[in-house]
């Protein structure tokens, strides 16, 4: 018989790498937009994980995909095409720029792949010379080596030894800075189009049109990460319908699989073409698991009900933070879009995000920081009013707790 283990969370500093520090709760159910501990005790949920459970937790469609897809067929490899992948795949094309698809597993996966492909590109159609990737201070774009180079935060980059290099950074939302850059040794500009992890910065309408204009200019291509921008989010499928700017190439995951792990990079058949047989791989990207999924959360989340109600559900967030602010004057802005809302702390609680998320979880909120001044909110796309407010009614009593403190 199967030993018994007794979970707790100092079991976690027992047996794990110690690179997280994951809350005291143990969570151990879900729905919608709740979520359980161990005790029992319900949490309303804001994160989403991390931008990821873009239909909450559990959603019937989800479930019913992922369960039906579980009796049927695994895994084949991709020596073996599947019926999931291509009808994702199908989806995915006929409603965006792209033309072609290559299946992932994750966020950095995806852009791992897009940046492989700029270069592959590059060097088939202009030689050597053109290998330069410009990205952005403060950017994300995954954790594996390639991606935290690209990734404009050094503090995830160093201390790894040599990084691949010909990568370079402009400030975000400062043309000025890409144009000192760029040049015919361009092979790609890569950019979140709302930066995420670098504290909810939406790019402005003419930072994006003068990219596109820039990388024109110089035979670059336009890699778009739409790993936490993408799938409604934003209340359109993909950010860049937000702008009208297209992508070269564009990266989804996080929403995409809604809590099953799948990345996906889309680009045009020009481009496309470079990722000849052998030249990329992966052993479960493309997977009929996840590709099921995914395709159950386009196919609920690509609809007019889902979109639309994301953007009412984005002026419902608005009104309560701006209330809280009103009684309680913590933040300067609110700056986002849809459910990817970044509540910006103001002078006074500079540096101070982090209290505000754990006293949130005292209230049993759940919400996210991103960086040092920025509480985000990353919910459910069909989270409900009842929810908001449940949840907002929490997160006031959390802004009181730590405004109280002094
Ligand atoms: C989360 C994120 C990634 C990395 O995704 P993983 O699935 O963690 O590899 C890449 N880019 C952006 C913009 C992200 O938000």
């Amino acid at each position: 018989m199967a030993e018994h283990i007794q979970v707790t969370r100092s079991l976690f500093d027992e047996v794990m790498v110690p690179n997280y520090a994951p809350a005291n709760m143990i969570p151990v159910k879900g729905e919608g937009s709740r979520v359980w501990d161990q005790e029992g005790l319900e949490y309303v949920d804001f994160a989403g994980g991390i931008a990821v459970s873009s239909l909450g937790h559990c959603h019937p469609a989800l479930v019913s995909a992922l369960k039906s897809q579980a009796d049927k067929l695994w895994h084949l490899s991709n020596v073996l095409t599947n019926e999931p992948a291509l009808r994702l795949a199908s989806k995915l094309v006929q409603h965006t720029f792209a033309d072609k698809v290559f299946f992932a597993n994750s966020g950095a996966e995806a852009n791992e792949a897009a940046f492989k492909l700029a270069r592959r590109w590059a060097l088939d159609v202009h030689g050597e010379a053109k290998q330069e990737i410009i990205s952005f201070s403060k950017s994300f774009h995954g954790r594996t080596f390639f991606t935290v180079t690209v990734g404009g935060q050094a503090s995830y980059s160093d201390g790894f030894g040599p990084k691949p290099g010909a990568v370079m950074h402009a400030e975000f939302n400062n043309l000025d800075s890409v144009k000192a850059l760029i040049s015919d040794r361009t092979c790609a500009v890569v950019l979140e189009p709302i930066q995420g992890e670098g504290g909810i910065i939406p790019a402005t309408q003419e930072f994006l049109q003068g990219i596109r204009e820039l990388c024109d200019q110089h035979n670059a291509l336009l890699v778009m990460d739409e790993v936490q921008t993408g799938v409604g989010r934003t209340g359109k499928l993909f950010a860049y319908m937000n702008y009208n700017v297209q992508p070269d190439i564009l990266t989804s995951a996080k929403s995409l699989g809604g809590g099953f792990p799948i990345g996906a990079m889309l680009t045009t058949d020009a481009f496309a073409k470079h990722l000849k047989v052998g030249t990329h791989g992966s052993t479960y990207g493309g997977n009929p698991l996840g590709c099921a999924v995914a395709e159950a959360v386009l196919d609920t989340v690509n609809t007019p009900e889902v979109l639309d109600g994301v953007v009412a559900k984005e002026r419902l967030f608005r009104q309560r933070l701006e209330a809280i602010n009103e009684t309680y004057q913590v933040f300067s802005e609110v700056r986002g879009k849809g459910m990817l809302l970044g509540a910006v702390l103001n002078e006074r609680y500079q540096g101070r995000a982090r209290d505000f998320l754990l006293a949130a979880a005292d209230h049993r909120l759940m919400a996210l920081v991103a960086g040092a001044n920025v509480v985000r909110f990353a919910p459910s796309l069909v989270i409900t009013e009842q929810d908001i407010h449940d949840g907002m009614d929490r997160f006031e009593q959390a802004v009181a707790q730590v405004v109280n403190a002094g």
